[in-house]
């Protein structure tokens, strides 16, 4: 995997997880809530599994409710706060929110929005913030704990508190930080959101943890599953293997701190070779693993290319998912012209990413730079910065 530097994009199925996962096909394969001895044991497995998380969670088991990935976890809360809040109360959000939130909160919402403003270093503004709270028409607040293209680390725990302090709801997507930093040091937010394939576990496997002011919440209906929140049989091999790579990753966590030094290493090697190349979030508080680029002269996709044929995954930011190369949220949330989007790259490693890996991915970004170069096409006119 020594090329793969998109782990914030998704992570590998650890052997541990695999294992889980084997183990609940072959063993807990019956319906947990059957009325027979086997199933009970399916059942068991599956309160072990809660239990392990919520202990990693620093929550009870009772709290957690497991998903189908985060996408579920983040459209159901934001559905139901929505219900809950009536329709004079509006959703306050920082301004880069993850699609499976902003468009969530489009939808059920309407235009009942607003957002928080964002410092030059890639964190929500806390005094915009502070400002907005006063407003008493806030119903709830949705804030992630790290965002996915910059990697800068949100303050939830001053989120967290001024939102209890009103009574406001707090729901925190936190993929990103989970297997990069510990559960355990998560504020408790109403709804805690997590998704398994950012930390080694498998695709489609996620969860929210509610707190005693949350545990009304109720997503699927047609089945007493999680306790009435998520009707549904729950997919338990999946959910093995989420928990199982979950207890792996936190593990890691020191080497994965380590990444921070090779992450630095290749900003400076960069900066070095390729000038005028900016790192967004930089002079934020970032989780170790993550260079959010904007590369001087030519569209980001052409980069990703020519590295992907070097043997190196990047990613242009989340907005490739779509297809899109322009306009992303993030960067015109932190000032940038709106065509910054074209010359953004995203790379991101994980634990077990070795400083060679680092130290190969900066020599292939100094050929693509060559290699561009020599080719007469005029590139692209450059990205202003605000
Ligand atoms: N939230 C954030 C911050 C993410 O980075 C992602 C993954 O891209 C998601 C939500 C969506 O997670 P899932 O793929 O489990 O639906």
């Amino acid at each position: 995997m020594g090329g793969y530097f998109d782990y914030n994009a998704t992570t590998p199925l650890r052997p541990s997880a695999k294992s889980a996962i084997m183990e609940g096909m072959d063993r807990y394969w019956e319906n947990p809530s059957s009325p027979y001895l086997s199933s009970a044991r399916a059942k068991n497995a599956l309160d072990t599994a809660r239990e392990s998380l919520s202990g990693l969670l620093g929550t009870r088991p009772e709290s957690v409710v497991f998903t189908g990935g985060a996408t579920e976890a983040n459209n159901s809360v934001i559905e139901y706060v929505s219900r809950q809040s009536g329709q004079n109360r509006v959703l306050l959000l920082s301004p880069f929110e993850h699609p499976s939130v902003v468009d969530a909160a489009r939808h059920f919402w309407g235009d009942r929005l607003r957002f928080m403003r964002s410092q030059k270093n890639g964190a929500i503004d806390l005094e915009d913030f502070h400002r907005q709270m006063k407003s008493n028409s806030i119903g709830a607040v949705s804030v992630m704990a790290v965002n996915n293209e910059t990697g800068v680390i949100q303050p939830v725990s001053e989120v967290a508190k001024a939102c209890a302090d009103s009574g406001v709801s707090f729901h925190c997507d936190a993929s990103q930080w989970f297997g990069k930093l510990s559960g355990s040091l998560i504020p408790q937010c109403d709804f805690l959101v997590g998704c398994g394939h950012k930390f080694g576990g498998p695709k489609g496997s996620g969860f929210i943890a509610l707190s005693g002011r949350s545990e009304g919440f109720r997503s699927q209906f047609g089945g007493g599953q999680e306790r009435g929140r998520r009707g549904g049989t729950e997919n338990i091999p999946s959910i093995l293997g989420m928990v199982e790579a979950f207890s792996t990753a936190e593990q890691k966590l020191s080497d994965f701190a380590s990444q921070a030094t090779f992450r630095d290493q290749f900003e400076a090697d960069l900066s070095n070779h390729i000038p005028k190349t900016i790192f967004i979030g930089k002079t934020g508080t970032r989780v170790a693993n993550t260079s959010y680029l904007l590369l001087p002269g030519y569209e980001n996709i052409r980069w990703v290319r020519k590295l992907d044929l070097k043997g190196f995954q990047v990613s242009t930011g989340s907005a490739c998912s779509t297809g899109k190369t322009s306009s992303s949220p993030v960067l015109t949330a932190l000032g940038f012209a709106p065509d910054a989007g074209r010359s953004s790259v995203r790379v991101s490693s994980w634990a077990d990413t070795a400083e060679q890996d680092w130290e190969k991915l900066s020599r292939a970004f100094e050929e693509v730079w060559a290699d561009l170069q020599n080719t007469d096409d005029g590139g692209m006119t450059e990205v202003v910065s605000l």
